[in-house]
């Protein structure tokens, strides 16, 4: 074992034990919430490693490192999630990998998904990105939609070919009412995938929680964590 893997093997494990005990307090199954690792900034060997390691699920936030990645880990059995703030001109590139893209936050980027997704004889699953610090403009300062925009969204994406709605996703504000208060942020996520599932009963994933607050997402409901850090380390830059 290369000394990269005993330390990716080593950190996974505690991130590991930490969902487990997460579940346990909450009453929840293990299985209900699924690790996705994020490998933004790492190179594609740590993304083969956390393959070896019994990874099935990682996720990039820049195209540019991504699709090179992606097409060195083709041979992988991985899925990839996109998590990043997603430009139209992006889009083409980004559905060539990603199985699903979590941070579908306005119309223009729906209808450019849908049409690269038809021309690529693909099928992406959506998450809405919420925004619960989003101002008046409707929108996060770091991408989303408001919660009174997710259900025209929601309608949009349901009805757009090669596209399917997956569920929420959401980043705990760093501002607003939310700021510092992961656990009633992710509720909140929680209330809105209740009244999301009311339309569209199988968009039941919730993606919340990352390296330093996957506790209080699995309390809250969590289906999906996005943890970084914890599994590779601290990131050399800003990412
Ligand atoms: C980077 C990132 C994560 C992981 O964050 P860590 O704190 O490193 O675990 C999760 N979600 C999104 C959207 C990210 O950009």
């Amino acid at each position: 074992m290369t000394d990269r893997r005993a330390e990716i093997a080593a950190n996974l494990a505690k991130v590991e034990e930490r969902i487990a005990a997460a579940c346990a307090a909450a009453g929840r199954k293990r299985e209900e919430v699924t690790l996705i690792v994020v490998t933004k900034t790492y190179p594609a060997s740590d993304v083969r490693i956390l393959s070896g390691l019994g990874v099935r699920h990682v996720a990039e936030n820049r195209d540019q490192d991504a699709a090179p990645k992606a097409v060195e880990c083709a041979d992988l059995p991985l899925s990839w999630h996109f998590v990043g703030q997603l430009q139209t001109n992006k889009v083409r590139s980004v559905v060539g990998y990603a199985d699903l893209v979590q941070s579908v936050d306005r119309s223009k980027l729906v209808e450019a998904l849908s049409k690269e997704a038809v021309r690529a004889g693909r099928e992406v699953g959506c998450l809405l990105q919420v925004a619960l610090d989003a101002g008046a403009s409707g929108r996060g300062e770091r991408g989303g939609v408001a919660p009174g925009g997710i259900e025209e969204l929601a309608d949009l994406v349901a009805g757009s070919p090669g596209l399917r709605l997956d569920g929420l996703m959401t980043v705990a504000p760093l501002t607003g009412e939310y700021a510092g208060r992961q656990r009633a942020a992710f509720g909140r996520l929680m209330d809105l995938s209740t009244g999301l599932r009311r339309a569209h009963p199988a968009a039941n994933m919730v993606s919340a929680g990352m390296s330093a607050d996957l506790e209080e997402a699995v309390a809250a409901g969590a289906t999906h964590v996005r943890v970084g850090t914890a599994v590779l380390g601290v990131r050399p830059r800003l990412g």
